[in-house]
């Protein structure tokens, strides 16, 4: 699991927060003020093991993108979700799951094209999109998402 680096607007120190845990009001470990990850926001990578555990646990609505790493489109789509992961911090989830190593979790919400997007609220599927949206757009659709 990737993790970020964050330093405390308080003291300065440099904490280290797993990807997963940036929605959980993360502390500074020495002074425990808490921590703004808006500009250092990353989306969460899922996988088999964990997409349903979080999605139905998580305390925000959630986003995934799920994407193969050698399709163009999903490529091209990338860097508009990570501005998203910042953009919305704090709003809406941002997560990804790579459908060439999670084939369970594809299967289950029936993938048949990449990059498709798939939005969660209390763990269930409200809204799906595929194909690579243009930023504007995916702006435009997280709005009406976001709580
Ligand atoms: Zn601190």
């Amino acid at each position: 699991m990737k993790s970020i680096v964050v330093a405390c607007s308080n003291c300065g120190t440099k904490n280290r927060i797993p990807a997963d845990k940036q929605h959980l009001g993360p502390k500074c470990g020495k002074c425990k003020a808490p921590l703004s990850l808006s500009a250092a926001a990353v989306p969460v990578e899922l996988d088999d093991s964990t997409f349903s555990g979080f999605t139905s646990r998580a305390s925000k609505p959630v986003l995934v993108d799920f994407f193969s790493p050698t399709c163009g489109p999903c490529r091209l789509l990338a860097p508009t979700i990570d501005t998203m992961a910042r953009k919305f911090y704090g709003r809406v989830i941002i997560a990804k799951l790579d459908t060439s190593r999670n084939h369970i979790t594809a299967a289950q919400y029936r993938i048949k094209g990449v990059p498709t997007l798939l939005f969660f609220k209390n763990g269930k599927l409200v809204d799906q999109v595929t194909g690579a949206l243009p930023e504007q757009e995916l702006t435009r659709l997280l709005e009406e998402f976001a709580e």
